[in-house]
């Protein structure tokens, strides 16, 4: 299995993370964000949302599990499965419809909705560090190997 690990030293780092793994992910594609409360899954997939051209706020659908987005031709989600009481009720908001099209999924939490989520492409843990945070990048797919690899050759910038 392919992983990295990657500094962040502060918010910007975090943002920067998101854009430069979004830039690689053209089609569908399952990220999984794991990490303590603080830790930057939502920061990340801000980053990750406006660099694609988002405009408005994104926050951590805490209550509603998910949020769509639509930004031009591509539609992407955005879950926060933290309070989530029960894996079951995935089934009932009618979970296999988000994974079956093209959409790609960012999901906060995904060990809330274990048994019932498809396996990702990247998993993502963040962590605190003595300055800011790291973030440890795994493919668990050989798609995700292959956006892990893009996402390096891509420039420093
Ligand atoms: P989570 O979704 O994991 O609960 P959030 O992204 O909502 O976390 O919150 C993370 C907090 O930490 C925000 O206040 C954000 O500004 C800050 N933050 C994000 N990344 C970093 C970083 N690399 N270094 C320091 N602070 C960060
Ligand atoms: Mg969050």
């Amino acid at each position: 299995m392919k992983t990295c690990v990657i500094s962040l030293p502060d918010e910007a780092a975090t943002l920067k993370l998101g854009a430069q793994l979004a830039r690689v992910c053209s089609s569908a594609a399952v990220i999984y964000l794991y990490g303590d409360l603080g830790a930057g899954k939502t920061t990340f997939s801000r980053g990750f949302l406006q660099s694609l051209g988002h405009q408005g706020n994104v926050k951590s659908p805490t209550y509603t599990l998910v949020e769509p987005y639509e930004i031009g031709t591509r539609t992407l989600y955005h879950f926060d499965l933290y309070r989530l009481a029960d894996p079951e009720e995935l089934e009932f908001m009618g979970i296999r419809d988000y994974f079956s099209g093209e959409a790609l999924c960012l999901i906060e939490w995904p060990q809330q909705g274990a048994g019932f989520l498809p396996e990702p492409d990247l998993s993502l843990t963040l962590r605190y560090a003595e300055t800011g945070r790291e973030a440890e990048i795994t493919a668990v797919s050989a798609r995700g190997a292959a956006l892990l690899d893009q996402m390096q050759q891509g420039d420093p910038a």
